[in-house]
């Protein structure tokens, strides 16, 4: 049994000591909400038949207006650090789990809704979301899923009818915005605040986090469950490491690595589709390795290492781009104190998993440039000189790799004609780089030809890991507009248009283009947490 807060339903901000959630329900104000679009694979999750979403009460009860019958709700105790900063409680200000559904293939899904009013943890603000963060959301959640990225999951999306009032960044003034609730899904929305919390407190609350890693374990881990016990030698990393750490005698220990492996692949699939997150704070962190907490994200348009959507990481850029993996190991190192604070780990068990991280990342990584490019091994010096071209020219990261599958291994092409298959993605490039890339590409073609793939099946290959459409902010912010006149046909396509990312999809070619020039105006490319 997890500790919860005695005091039920009471949603005044405050420390909620001793206790992992607090039973609370919905409080949203609504006036005729409407179902702006839900997902179809999500709904198949949770065996819920289309016909379902057009029930007159669907709006009522996925707004939080009306109860869901047989659910349980609460809001979760959590800490974490924030850019780098302790900053004790923060919590669910603004989720509240309707409960869990065991579907028919016995997985347990748990289901929030996110802007459904005031909890115990919204600690200055109003428990509530605006319609532009929460398409945002609902959108990018169903997109990275698409993309085969470990996200969190959006049901559906609905309008209260009510509206909110958010200070917008651009011009300091308090803007009156539709309010709006996402269902978000996923197996749990524990993150690595929901154990540093406890850890952060009295003594006695080590236990709680002992309590929680078994529960974490037991429900999410249960391959690692019995590890204590001498008998389960069974267990696959049974091999002792170099550094001498026995992940067969320590549930927490395998437990810790299994996190920190997940946590590295999860950010080396971020580097993949040039997603940026854009608020990794260690409250933002699933311990199982899901993208969680869809705020100021984008995906990168031109190359560009230094990239960050968020304005409130600004000038630092602690959270861009290419510091992603680096942040990454900086919350594992975070989350593994916490387990040794408990004494769940020892020292070298804590390194160690920190040291998987490392190597996770980087095998990973290795495998997916591999990939992009269409190669059959690693070749560092060839992606890294490629990256340092891509940003010298600013060149489209997603569209550039889609393009990179046209070119062909035909060693009569002339040296004229070897940029011409990435002539719409080399755009204004002067005489000097031109030759640059011409160098580029004729290293890029021997390495093919080393490879033996011919080039009809890496092209295949390829467009399997290059997508063609990605959920630029742009795109994002047109569903917004329209959406926010009442029109919401533009959130329903971009969602299908989505859901295939790295099919052609003869039609949607418009979906696939670069940023208008108007995308680079505030609130479109760049974005506050404020939402
Ligand atoms: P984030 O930076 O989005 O991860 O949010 C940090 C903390 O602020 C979390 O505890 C959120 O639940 C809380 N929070 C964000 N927006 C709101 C809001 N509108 N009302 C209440 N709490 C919020
Ligand atoms: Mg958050
Ligand atoms: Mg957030």
């Amino acid at each position: 049994e997890l500790p919860g807060d005695p005091k039920t339903n009471n949603t005044n901000p405050r420390e909620v000591l001793h206790a992992c959630y607090t039973k609370v329900s919905p409080s949203v104000e609504v006036e005729n909400p409407q179902l702006v679009a839900w997902s179809e694979s999500v709904a198949e999750l949770l065996d819920l038949d289309p016909k379902e979403f057009e029930r007159p009460d669907f709006p009522l009860i996925f707004s939080g207006a009306s109860p869901l019958v047989g659910g349980l709700s609460y809001a979760q105790c959590y800490g974490g650090h924030q850019f780098g900063m302790w900053a004790g409680q923060l919590g669910d200000g603004r989720a509240i789990t309707l409960g869990e559904l065991l579907n028919s293939r016995a997985e347990r899904w748990e289901l929030q809704l996110k802007g459904a009013g005031k909890t115990p943890y919204s600690r200055f603000a109003d428990g509530l979301a605006v319609l532009r963060s929460s398409i945002r959301e609902f959108l990018c959640s169903e997109a990275m899923h698409g993309l085969g990225v470990p996200t969190t999951r959006a049901l559906s999306l609905v309008t209260t009818g009510k509206y909110v009032t958010r200070d917008m960044f651009y011009d300091g003034n308090p803007k009156e915005e539709p309010g709006a609730v996402v269902c978000r899904v996923a197996q749990s929305f524990l993150r690595f605040g929901s154990f540093q919390i406890h850890a952060s407190r009295a003594k006695e609350d080590l236990n709680i986090v002992r309590a929680l890693a078994d529960y974490t374990i037991r429900h999410h881990f249960p391959h690692i469950e019995n590890i204590n016990k001498s008998d389960s030698l069974s267990f696959k990393t049974g091999e002792e490491s170099s550094s001498g750490v026995d992940l067969t005698s320590n549930k927490y220990a395998a437990w810790a690595v299994e996190v920190a492996e997940r946590t590295a692949s999860l950010v080396a699939s971020w580097q993949g589709v040039g997603f940026t997150h854009g608020v990794l704070n260690t409250d933002n962190m699933s311990v199982l390795g899901l993208t969680i907490d869809y705020g100021p994200f984008g995906f990168l348009d031109a190359f560009d290492p230094s990239y960050t959507p968020n304005t409130t990481d600004l000038p630092g850029r602690r959270y861009c781009f290419g510091n992603q993996p680096d942040i990454g190991l900086w919350n594992i190192a975070q989350f593994t104190s916490t387990l040794s604070a408990a004494h769940l780990i020892n020292t070298e068990e804590a390194n160690y998993a920190m040291e998987r991280y490392g190597t996770k990342f980087m095998d990973d990584y290795k495998s997916i440039m591999t990939r992009k490019l269409g190669l059959s091994k690693y070749n560092k010096q060839l992606i890294s000189e490629l990256l340092n071209n891509m940003s010298v020219d600013k060149v489209d990261y997603t569209n550039f790799f889609r393009s990179l599958s046209n070119i062909k291994t035909d060693s009569s092409i002339s040296e004229g004609e070897l940029l011409v298959p990435l002539k719409a993605v080399l755009l204004d490039i002067g005489k000097e780089r031109k030759e640059a890339w011409t160098s580029w590409v004729q290293t890029y073609i021997q390495e093919l030809a080393a490879s033996g793939i011919s080039d009809e099946e890496r092209k295949v290959e390829m467009n399997s890991i290059n997508p063609k459409y990605i959920l630029r902010n742009y795109l994002c912010q047109s569903a917004i507009d329209t959406a926010e006149q009442g029109d919401f046909e533009e959130v329903r396509r971009l969602l299908k248009v989505m859901e295939r990312p790295y099919d052609e999809q003869p039609g949607m070619e418009k979906y696939a283009r670069l940023p208008p020039a108007w995308a680079y105006r505030p609130g479109v490319c760049m974005l506050s947490c404020s939402s």
